[in-house]
């Protein structure tokens, strides 16, 4: 099990669209950035990247870099998942803190939901998406901006979602194989071997059967 937290946050800015969690959200004001400035699908890229240890989102998409000018930052995210997946994660669940003042985003928070998980080849169910403001405090009180918190959990690829050991029934007869080659230290983990497969395995180390 992996565990990745990510932040962003971007200032309101008028003649942008406010777009949050890959839906467009009617606002006066939308987002500075040089891509679309979803700065919820940012965070869940950082998020996402960070539980896999694999950098974060201004290293896989510099912000100078002209192909990413106005990109839609929801494929980014789908970029980014897919990077994660090459490299063997999977992706489990993401709950998102977006604090901002204006617009109230309670009507949009499904379809955020929705957005986010079809990015990231999971159902709704997968991703929480949860909005709050910060009480008139500070520059987000002030309606300057947004800030955006997720965390996500992701598992490596043989690991099952709830963070038991992913083994394939011949797994720990791999391993049996393996460790016989080393170390006589390490056969006392060696895993009780049934006596149908201890057959089969002893041939196969005789190199009698494949
Ligand atoms: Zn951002």
């Amino acid at each position: 099990m992996r565990v990745g937290i990510g932040y962003d946050s971007h200032a309101f800015a008028t003649g942008r669209k406010l777009i949050l969690g890959g839906v467009e959200i009617p606002n006066a004001k939308g987002l500075a950035g040089h891509s679309d400035a979803d700065a919820v699908a940012h965070a869940l890229t950082d998020a996402i990247l960070g539980a896999a240890g694999l950098g974060d989102i201004g290293r896989m998409f510099p912000n100078d870099d002209p192909q990413w000018k106005d990109a839609s930052s929801i494929d980014l995210l789908n970029k980014a998942f897919l990077k994660v997946g090459e490299a063997g994660f999977q992706f489990v669940h993401a709950d998102v803190t977006i604090i901002m003042e204006q617009p109230k985003l309670a009507p949009y928070v499904d379809a955020m939901e929705e957005r986010l998980a079809e990015a990231l080849r999971a159902g709704p169910a997968q991703v929480s998406v949860k909005a709050k403001t910060n009480e008139g405090m500070g520059w987000i009180g002030r309606g300057e901006g947004v800030a955006v918190l997720p965390s996500l959990r992701s598992a490596e690829a043989q690991e099952s979602p709830d963070g038991l050991p992913r083994v394939s029934p011949a797994a720990p007869y791999r391993t049996a194989v393996r460790a016989d080659r080393g170390s006589g230290r390490r056969r006392k983990h060696l895993p009780a071997v049934p006596a149908d497969v201890a057959v089969s395995l002893g041939a196969f180390l005789a190199g009698g059967a494949s």
